[in-house]
């Protein structure tokens, strides 16, 4: 049985972990803190491909591959952890709240409509129809029917408890270290508490702390960016599709009648803190999409770590001189949606060294060109 450390149990790491435990590799997943406790677990859970893809790029067909194979994914992690995840496909909203705006998503429906997908430009009067109360003062809206969520909170519960009930060994509470090798080959993990973990393959999915670890061959260029969410009690005004703007903020419906609002971009390195200034921006939005949520004061606020690429994309795939390191990390604000299909993905690099799915554009020495 081929031996494999993965690093981080976010959703980047525990759908690798699956892929290869069902493909029979013994895999031993390292968690500093506890599973879905970092990003994955503070996310919105929207699983969205064609809001705020800028064309039809790699990155931009691998979220459609990964958004079309979800329910295949879910249904799985719902037996095997006993969780329902609230997966639906009502659409998302995205307001056009200027004539740029419009423009924009003009030239969005027409190359998104090329490449065979669904979208419409609609009316403020039809998007209200659909949404009952979104904002008087759009030009028009943006409607992507085939746009998803599911619930991101219990998604990291059922991470955690499908892998417990696993042949998966997972070490939590105790981070790695550092990456060793021998003769640029792969030998295993050095933990913070000073044991040695022996592995052929070694897969970093650490998230926004992947560039931090010890032994990496090159420098790995992810870095965190904070953004901070507050749920609202929003029973009174049901939302059924998600409502979003172009600035990156949106309304993400949950099906106890709550609404998470998000989210910030905010480059503060490692800091999750909850700030007034994150809360007001959000509380803006919130009255902008939705007026009639304007009054309604948050129950819960939290905030997550994006593990960002210096290109944005994710970085996927062997490393090209070290043999048996692996990357899973990257994922940046589209983790929630790739990160099943990219752990599929890799989990075919690591048994096989090759997979039907065309990684290299997300390879990691891409960035050394620069
Ligand atoms: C506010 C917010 C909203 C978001 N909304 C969405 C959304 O709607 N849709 C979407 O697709 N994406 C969304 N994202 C992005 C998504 O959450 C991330 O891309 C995704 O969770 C990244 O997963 P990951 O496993 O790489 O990282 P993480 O979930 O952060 O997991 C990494 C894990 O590695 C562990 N770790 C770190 N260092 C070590 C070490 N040395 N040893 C062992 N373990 C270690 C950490 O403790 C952590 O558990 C959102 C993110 C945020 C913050």
């Amino acid at each position: 049985m081929l031996e494999v450390v993965v690093i981080g149990a976010g959703i980047a790491g525990c759908s690798t972990a699956l892929a290869l435990w069902e493909r029979g590799a013994a895999v031993t997943l390292v968690e500093k803190s506890r599973p879905g406790a970092a990003a994955t677990g503070a996310s919105a859970g929207m699983i969205v491909a064609q809001y705020e893809s800028g064309g039809p790029d790699e990155k931009f067909r691998l979220c459609l591959e990964a958004r079309t194979r979800y329910p295949e994914f879910a249904a799985k992690l719902e037996e095997l952890s006993g969780h329902q995840l609230y997966l639906r496909w009502d659409g998302m909203l995205v307001a056009n709240l200027s004539d740029e705006e419009h423009e924009e998503a003009a030239a969005t429906l027409r190359w998104q409509r090329q490449a065979g997908l669904e979208a419409e430009i609609l009316e403020p009067g039809a998007a209200a129809k659909l949404q009952p109360g979104v904002g008087v003062g759009a030009v028009s809206y943006l409607w992507f029917p085939e746009e998803g969520q599911l619930d991101s909170q219990r998604l990291a519960a059922a991470l955690g408890d499908a892998i417990a009930r696993t042949g998966i060994r997972l070490i939590s509470g105790n981070g790695v270290a550092e990456i060793v090798s021998s003769g640029g080959q792969v030998t295993g993990v050095v933990m913070a508490d000073g044991r040695t973990l022996e592995a052929e393959r070694v897969v970093l999915a650490a998230g926004a702390w992947s560039g931090t670890i010890g032994g990496l061959p090159r420098e790995l260029p992810v870095r965190p960016v904070r953004g901070q969410i507050a749920r609202f009690p929003s029973k009174t005004l049901a939302l059924r599709p998600i409502v979003a703007s172009h600035a990156g903020r949106y309304l993400v419906p949950r099906a106890d009648g709550t609404v998470l609002a998000g989210s910030t971009m905010e480059d503060v390195g490692f800091d999750r803190a909850i700030t007034e200034a994150g809360l007001q921006v959000i509380h803006e939005s919130v009255s902008q999409l939705l007026p009639g949520m304007a009054r309604l004061k948050p129950i819960e606020h939290w905030a997550g770590l994006r593990p960002i690429s210096a290109d944005s994309s994710p970085i996927i795939g062997p490393d090209p001189e070290l043999d048996g390191l692996v990357y899973a990390t990257g994922y940046g604000r589209d983790g929630i949606v790739l990160g099943p299909l990219a752990g599929a993905i890799v989990a075919e690099l690591v048994l096989t060294g090759a997979s039907r799915h065309d990684w290299r554009p997300f390879r990691a020495d891409r960035f050394a060109a620069r």
